[in-house]
């Protein structure tokens, strides 16, 4: 299906506006689900990282994520590249100003562009970021852009006010860029990659980079102090900005405002590429005035004499309330239209593709007469990210953390690949390769499994010794499963006893033998609670795929109170599931609407 990314400045196809890294807690799972699905993020962050951790190692299999510092120059070129080799895609300069509908239908006709120019197409999905009425804020001043150096996309935004869409204000904001020469790397605290580094994607199997350190100093009380004096100077507190900011990303001003308390805050120093002298502040957010910033900047340790390239600033722009949206990321009663990323009200690069992959995919198959791809909040946190956006709305930008979603367990980002292997398969967006790569290696997962179950382990068998190592006593045999169960066999002990069986090691890169054994563990001593999870969610699953008509009467329903058909008026939930989500809405008002959805289908 021939297809055009149109976009303001093709030369800044896949830029970091903001901190130059992926991933984390959260977000790390959602890049590993897209990459499960075939999409490019994963591979593109391998191709470019230089600094690769997982985070959350020590709390567990469930919540740990990986990040990665991309070399944001390398980065850009390797999407474009990627964007460049794909099969029926054009890429395209350019303004849209307008969505066109033909003349007394409801169908799409096309996108018209600033300069006159007219792209005719049958769906499209926007995904404008901060660009729609952008105002860029640092201190008192106020220009109009979507981004440092690029242009706002008012005429697209005033059309999409004017249509009737409900919309809203919302504001992020960024740090200042560093000269790495002016800094004093040696009064910094060092903070090395994982050695060695994992990658982020299923199917990669070498990291090409050059791995570096990133670096930690903290502010001091001269930064508290300039924060305080300045506070009315700042953008975001000034009384500039209208918009609602990232809770979870916060402002050097947020930070001094909402915790008091604390003495200091960690800056982690981080480089921007290989290819430049950039340093990235990450959080040192700030809208204050340049002179300000200047001051905030040397007050850091090893950062007394360092210089600003680019100072950092706030921005508000036009989000459109995620509630008017289907499931599917479909803009509510406008055909033909998908909306994606920012637009929606979230904030990251990871949110904003998950949704551009679904919305992008939901597009196509709407074209094809095929049924949109709507994950389960149980199955992948792209799945709890638009149940939440399209269920439950949001106030201010949404990011993702691994505490929205209820089913953690079994959403494990090193699970993602087995999880949604048949989502996999149904939308064919994997290659034949990639494919069995994942099937051979459920396959030699399900073999180790039936091993562990089947080798009997005695004090006087190969495995007695690792067994004495750990303190436990072999009295009565067991198996090597339940020997695992047994929290005294650290990792340690687990490698030693998998060393020792038949077809353990295996020289294929896509067999991790410390991911594996994670995962074996986890599997084995998590296996009561998943099967209670998994109990709990039937019961969610059945009320998911009871769909509410859509031309269901909601105002007419008999013994709903008026606040309950007030809120399935407002949030328009297309299954009980989701109806069951939405806050305010009572198990009793559920179990009400069930039953005349029922009376309803056997009238
Ligand atoms: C200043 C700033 C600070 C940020 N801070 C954070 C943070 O702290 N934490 C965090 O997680 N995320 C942060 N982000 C957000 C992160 O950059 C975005 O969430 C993410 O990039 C959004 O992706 P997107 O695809 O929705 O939009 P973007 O990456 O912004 O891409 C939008 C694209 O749309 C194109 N476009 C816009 N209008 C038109 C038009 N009319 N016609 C054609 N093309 C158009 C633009 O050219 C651009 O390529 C920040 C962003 C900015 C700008």
């Amino acid at each position: 299906m021939p297809t055009t990314l149109l976009t303001l400045n093709l030369d800044q196809i896949g830029q970091m506006s903001c901190n130059p890294s992926i991933g984390g807690v959260g977000k790390g799972h959602m890049v590993r689900e897209i990459d499960a699905l075939g999409g490019a993020m994963g591979r593109l962050i391998d191709a470019t990282g230089i600094h690769f951790r997982i985070l959350n190692e020590s709390r567990g299999f469930a919540v740990r994520g990986p990040r990665a510092q991309a070399d944001k120059v390398k980065y850009r070129i390797a999407a474009r590249r990627l964007l460049e080799a794909t099969p029926h895609l054009r890429l395209r300069q350019g303004m849209a100003a307008k969505l066109l509908w033909e003349a007394g239908t409801k169908g799409l006709k096309g996108v018209e562009l600033l300069d006159g120019s007219i792209l005719p197409c049958d769906a499209v999905v926007v995904t404008t970021g901060t660009f729609l009425n952008g105002q860029i804020l640092i201190g008192e001043r106020r220009h109009e852009a979507g981004r440092a150096g690029e242009p706002p996309s008012t005429h697209l935004g005033l059309q999409l006010r004017a249509l009737g869409l409900r919309h809203r204000r919302l504001k992020t904001g960024t740090s200042p860029r560093i000269a790495k020469a002016t800094v004093d790397f040696d009064r910094l605290m060092p903070q090395p990659g994982d050695d060695p580094p994992r990658p982020f994607s299923f199917f990669t199997d070498h990291l090409p980079q050059p791995q570096v350190h990133c670096h930690i100093t903290f502010t001091s009380p001269r930064t508290e102090a300039l924060v305080r004096e300045n506070l009315h100077r700042s953008a975001m507190y000034g009384g500039h900005v209208e918009g609602v900011g990232p809770r979870y990303c916060p402002s050097i001003e947020d930070k001094y405002v909402k915790f008091p308390d604390h003495e200091r805050h960690q800056i982690f120093v981080e480089p921007e590429s290989l290819e430049t002298e950039e340093i990235y502040l990450s959080g040192l957010s700030t809208s204050m005035p340049p002179d300000v910033q200047e001051g905030m900047v040397h007050s850091l340790e090893g950062f007394e004499r360092a210089e600003i390239l680019r100072p950092g600033y706030a921005i508000e722009y036009d989000a459109f309330d995620p509630l008017q949206l289907r499931r599917d990321l479909g803009m509510g009663e406008l055909e033909g239209v998908w909306f994606a990323g920012q637009i929606n009200g979230t904030t990251g690069y990871e949110e904003a593709a998950g949704q551009g992959f679904l919305a992008g995919l939901n597009a196509a198959r709407w074209l094809l007469e095929k049924e949109a791809l709507v994950l389960r909040r149980d199955e992948a946190y792209l799945g709890v990210m638009v149940d939440d956006l399209v269920t439950k709305g949001t106030d201010e930008p949404y990011r993702m953390l691994t505490a929205r979603a209820e089913h953690r367990l079994g959403l494990a980002c090193d699970l993602a690949d087995a999880r949604l292997l048949e989502h996999a398969r149904a939308i064919g967006a994997l290659l034949p390769s990639e494919l069995s790569r994942v099937e051979d290696k459920l396959h030699r997962r399900a073999r180790l499994r039936a091993q562990c179950d089947e080798v009997w382990v005695t004090q006087s068998s190969v495995f007695g010794p690792v067994a004495e190592a750990a303190g436990l006593s072999l009295k009565a045999g067991l198996s090597l499963s339940e020997l695992f169960r047994r929290q005294q066999m650290t990792t340690k002990h687990a490698d030693e006893s998998l060393g020792m069986l038949e077809g353990w090691r295996d020289p294929q890169p896509a067999w991790d033998p410390t991911w594996e054994r994670d995962l074996l563990l986890f599997e084995l001593r998590y296996a009561g609670y998943r099967e209670r999870e998994s109990r709990l969610l039937e019961h969610h699953r059945d009320w998911d795929a009871v769909r509410i008509p859509g031309d269901m009467v909601i105002e007419s329903l008999p013994s709903l109170s008026r606040e309950v058909k007030e809120k399935l008026l407002l949030h328009r939930p297309e299954t009980l599931g989701q109806a069951s989500r939405i806050p305010g809405i009572t198990p009793a008002a559920v179990t009400l609407l069930h039953l005349m959805i029922e009376k309803r289908r056997s009238a």
